[in-house]
């Protein structure tokens, strides 16, 4: 298993009450598969398919349209790394998933965005 860095204080959007800000620091472990300047992908902790990595942003965001709109680039880097986790795994050939649950009513449970990439199974449409 491998620990992110400690990057707390660096200068992005922080909330030292959220679970992922802290796996971000170091304070939380999680199995990290790639981690670059401003994302974070680690292996989640309940795995739905063969492959299930969650990807962040390093800093603060509650979900994908508050990533969007502070703008930067910073969506784009996540579905890019999102390609680059399924691509590593061996699960781009065959297709892969990259979901951002937003609100409760469709299953976010933790308000700092994350893209779910599953894959190495089929995926059945509509999902549940
Ligand atoms: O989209 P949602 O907010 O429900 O996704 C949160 C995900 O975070 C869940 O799939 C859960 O298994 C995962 N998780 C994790 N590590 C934690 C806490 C939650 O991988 N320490």
């Amino acid at each position: 298993m491998t620990e992110a860095a400690g990057t707390a204080g660096a200068d992005r959007p922080f909330d030292a009450e959220c679970l992922f800000c802290k796996i971000v620091s170091g304070a939380i472990p999680a199995e990290v598969v790639l981690d670059t300047p401003r994302a974070l992908a680690f292996r989640d902790i309940n795995p739905q398919a063969p492959l299930h990595v969650l990807v962040i942003p390093k800093g603060h965001y509650r979900d994908v349209a508050e990533l969007a709109a502070a703008g930067g680039g910073l969506l784009d880097e996540l579905v890019l790394a999102a390609r680059d986790v399924a691509v590593e795994a061996g699960a781009a050939d065959k297709g892969y998933r990259v979901v951002f649950n937003v609100g409760a009513g469709a299953g976010q449970t933790v308000y700092h965005t994350h893209a779910h990439v599953l894959g190495g199974r089929g995926l059945t449409w509509p999902p549940g």
